[in-house]
């Protein structure tokens, strides 16, 4: 019934058949990958949502033949909307970065009004805190929307995957800001310089990712190399910060050092689970619906975005306790053992 387009991994590092017009506004059934069938039971006004196998899907939903079951397809909005109250193989997927996002949120709102008018913070750590759970908000959303709205149409799920990964750029840039600007707190030049890094990586992944070429397979090789790009981007400044604050001597490194390293592990389980397909690839057709590895990179997404933020919030107490003092200046009575 499907013409054989090929399958579309809807993961960034993974190519594509077909290169996407963005302009075309026509939607018709063989552009959804099926060829023109009256009898074809996908159709926008359906007013239940069913659930199709693997094989019963169009090619570009097709990403993971592990999950044999439990897919929707070819919903209006509405019918999108609604299937969010409905068990289906991305409820998980659809769940579980929204309820992050108004975790995020809610994290916003106790910072900006309690804690950091609770450890007299300046300004500068209202933006900074606010920019990095405002880059997490963007990439929950964006994710969710895309996990509900991919099963509208081919077009639909092209939109939203594009937004997905500026969502997932986004939140890696944002990421950056608050840790480059405690870690050079007591050297402002370099604080600017990094800082002025951050903002031209995000210009520039952002370009990268609105580009219409984005999602073909010409562009897999670019794809990989803006992502390593913007996770190896941290590596300069953190050699740098821990060379100019003086090695393992200054307290701040000792604190920090082993959060980015526990950051670096988790992004790295998170990005395992994604690319190996693991556990369904053991167990097809057992995990449908909870349990898949998408939901496992998701989960591990969440709990590395709450890391940093916990890092981040607990440099901000001790830049705002103790300023530039080193370590040597610190009697041991004073050493912040607390904020571990
Ligand atoms: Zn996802």
């Amino acid at each position: 019934m499907y013409q054989n387009k090929g399958q579309f991994d809807s993961c960034f590092l993974a190519t594509k058949d077909t290169m996407y017009d963005f302009q075309s506004t026509q939607i018709d059934l063989s552009e959804r990958g099926f060829e023109n069938d009256a009898k074809s039971p996908f159709l926008l006004e359906s007013k239940t949502v069913k659930l199709y196998d693997y094989h019963d899907i169009p090619y570009f939903l097709r990403g993971n033949p592990y999950v044999t079951s439990g897919y929707r397809a070819f919903l209006s909005f509405r019918m999108c909307t609604k299937s969010l109250f409905l068990l289906s193989n991305e409820s998980v997927n659809i769940w579980s970065h929204l309820v992050a996002f108004f975790y995020f949120f809610y994290l916003l709102v106790v910072d900006n009004l309690v804690r950091i008018p609770e450890n007299n913070g300046t300004f500068s750590d209202h933006v900074v805190l606010t920019s990095l759970l405002i880059g997490y908000m963007i990439s929950m959303f964006f994710s969710s929307c895309y996990h509900l709205f991919c099963c509208h149409s081919e077009k639909v799920f092209h939109l939203w995957l594009s937004l997905d990964l500026a969502g997932i750029s986004l939140g890696l840039c944002a990421c950056y800001i608050p840790a480059v600007y405690y870690a050079f707190y007591c050297h402002v030049t370099w604080q600017g310089i990094y800082l002025s890094g951050v903002v031209l990586i995000t210009f520039i992944s952002l370009a990268f990712q609105f580009h219409p070429s984005f999602l073909t397979s010409r562009w897999a090789s670019r794809r990989l190399l803006l992502f390593c790009s913007l996770v190896a981007y941290g590596v300069v400044p953190s050699l740098h910060w821990v060379l100019l604050l003086g090695g393992w001597n200054d307290y701040s490194v000792r604190l920090f050092i082993p959060k980015v390293a526990v950051m670096y592990m988790l992004g790295v389980l998170a990005l395992g689970f994604y690319a190996l397909k693991v556990p369904e690839r053991y167990f097809p057709g057992k995990l449908n619906y909870v349990g898949s590895s998408h939901q496992w990179w998701h989960l591990f997404i969440v709990l590395a975005y709450c890391w940093w933020y916990r890092s981040n919030v607990i440099y901000m107490k001790y830049r705002l306790k103790y300023e530039c003092a080193g370590f040597n200046e610190l009697t041991s009575s004073e050493l912040p053992f607390d904020f571990l």
